[in-house]
């Protein structure tokens, strides 16, 4: 293959390689030529950042196991990069499960299936599908992969469902010392417990095996209405709907209201990412906010006024296809869980924050439901829980917002999601949970060395 190129490159190519040839003759020079190049790591939102010493994906768990075993520092599972807080960056290993990926084994009669850890959950559906299979519930977004999303207790929507950790029926853990341990309710339990909310700080999982149900389609139905009038009718809209959530426009008195509902009407034809109502909704008040967010009155005004230009058709489609959004625009996040019964007097105290001082901010509050589980370390360990979300926009400063609406989430206990931002440490944390000691222990016997710490593990475990 003849290959064409035009004086500028030819020249620019020239120099690059003169300049090279001089520099290998200065010795120190020569030694960083030669150095491994650093790759920066960074999280979906940008505000993560970190220079590994290497990024290796093991191929099978042989390697994975000698991995863990030659690693000279520590060592930091990642996922698809997701979360928000700090649980990943690291200057030791980053360790990616890229090559344990699919769907391994399943059980028609327990309806339970076996995962590669870093399945993203994407592809999980389709794969469930073809069992006859499909996940109980799911998150607002599939870009996560499972043991990403486990490791936090990601959740979705539905006072009648656990968040992911909730259906995980059993695990592969390789420990510090390069022990394989197979983990469920009758092997290892105390790992077991631990390990399915862990945030990557006991070992790192290879496999994970869910508690499934049979396939099952969705409808998705949305609509606007006063936040004040869903917040009174929350008993009736979680009772009558599997999965009810609300998103409330900040400086507006309007949410979009959001349920889903098991059906078996046919699909409706697939929408493009643009026309998802979600996505029009949330650029129609992004445009909004860069107008007139200096004009506090008109804004509320064309706020209220916008129902009348969204339109939602309900969408019916296999759960998985429905579950999940595309999110096309970026943003930083902080969600408290607080127990279900203060969900409505904590999202007012938040909104009457956000109104009184006129705190700069436009992305859409998320309030959603989640059901007790019994994971040490699952931020709904022991209560039925109302997780409450703020976002600001990438690019717009969220240290202050966030700042003045956290002690709001405190006055009502509530827990901080592991993947996204809070600033709590483990004097504060270990207060909110109840078995938090049982997962000390655990950690202790499996990682005495800490090999899977960094910074923010060490803050909000309390180790060294
Ligand atoms: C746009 C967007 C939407 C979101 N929506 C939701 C939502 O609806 N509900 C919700 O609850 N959360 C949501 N989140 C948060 C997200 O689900 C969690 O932060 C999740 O943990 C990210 O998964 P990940 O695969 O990206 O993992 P990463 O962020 O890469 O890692 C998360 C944790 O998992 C650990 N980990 C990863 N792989 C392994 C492994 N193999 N073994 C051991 N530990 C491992 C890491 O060390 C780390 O501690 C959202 C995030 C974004 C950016």
């Amino acid at each position: 293959m003849t290959m064409h190129l035009t004086r500028r490159q030819l020249l620019q190519r020239a120099g690059v390689a003169g300049a090279l040839s001089a520099l290998s003759s200065n010795p120190v020079m020569a030694e960083l030529i030669r150095a491994p190049r650093l790759i920066p790591w960074r999280n979906w939102s940008g505000a993560q950042t970190c220079l590994p010493e290497a990024r290796l994906a093991p191929k099978d768990l042989d390697e994975l196991v000698q991995v863990i075993g030659q690693a000279p520092g520590k060592i930091r599972a990642v996922g698809s990069g997701h979360s928000f807080s700090a649980l990943v960056p690291t200057d030791g290993t980053l360790l990616s499960l890229s090559n344990f990926t699919g769907l391994l084994s399943h059980d028609s009669k327990t309806l339970q299936a076996e995962f590669g850890a870093g399945t993203p959950m994407s592809r999980m559906g389709t794969a469930l599908k073809a069992v006859g299979q499909a996940l109980n519930n799911m998150a607002d977004i599939d870009y996560q992969t499972l043991a990403g999303a486990i490791s936090t207790s990601t959740h979705g929507t539905g006072k009648g469902f656990q968040s992911y950790s909730g259906y995980v029926a059993g695990l592969q853990l390789v420990t510090a010392q390069g022990d394989v341990l197979e983990c469920d309710s009758t092997h290892n339990p105390e790992v077991f417990n631990a390990a399915r909310v862990s945030l990557g700080a006991l070992g790192v999982v290879s496999k994970i095996r869910m508690q499934n149900r049979e396939a099952y389609r969705l409808r998705e139905h949305q609509w606007i209405a006063k936040t004040e009038e869903l917040l009174e009718d929350v008993e009736k809209n979680t009772r009558e709907n599997q999965h009810w959530e609300m998103l409330v426009v900040t400086h507006s008195d309007y949410a979009l209201s959001m349920t889903l509902n098991e059906t078996t009407e046919p699909a409706t034809p697939p929408i493009s990412a643009d026309e998802e109502g979600g996505n029009e909704f949330v650029t129609l008040i992004e445009k909004l906010d860069k107008y007139v967010s200096d004009f506090p009155e008109a804004r509320s005004v064309l706020l209220n006024n916008m129902r009348h230009l969204a339109n939602f058709d309900d969408r019916i489609g296999e759960s998985y296809e429905i579950y999940a959004n595309v999110r096309t625009v970026r943003f930083n996040e902080m969600e408290y869980s607080v127990p279900a019964e203060h969900g409505p007097a904590c999202l007012r105290e938040i909104i009457k924050l956000i109104t009184d001082k006129d705190l700069r901010t436009w992305f859409p509050i998320e309030y959603r439901y989640v059901k007790a589980d019994d994971i040490a370390l699952s931020m709904f360990e022991g209560r039925d829980s109302c997780s409450i979300s703020v976002h600001q926009h990438y690019q717009m400063d969220h240290h202050n917002f966030f700042a003045a609406v956290e002690p709001i989430f405190w006055k009502y206990a509530g827990r901080p999601h592991w993947g996204k931002l809070h600033t709590l440490n483990a004097r504060n944390l270990q207060a909110l949970y109840p078995r938090w000691q049982e997962f000390q222990q655990v950690r202790r016997e499996l990682d005495p060395n800490g090999k899977f710490l960094n910074a923010h593990l060490s803050s909000i475990l309390g180790v060294n």
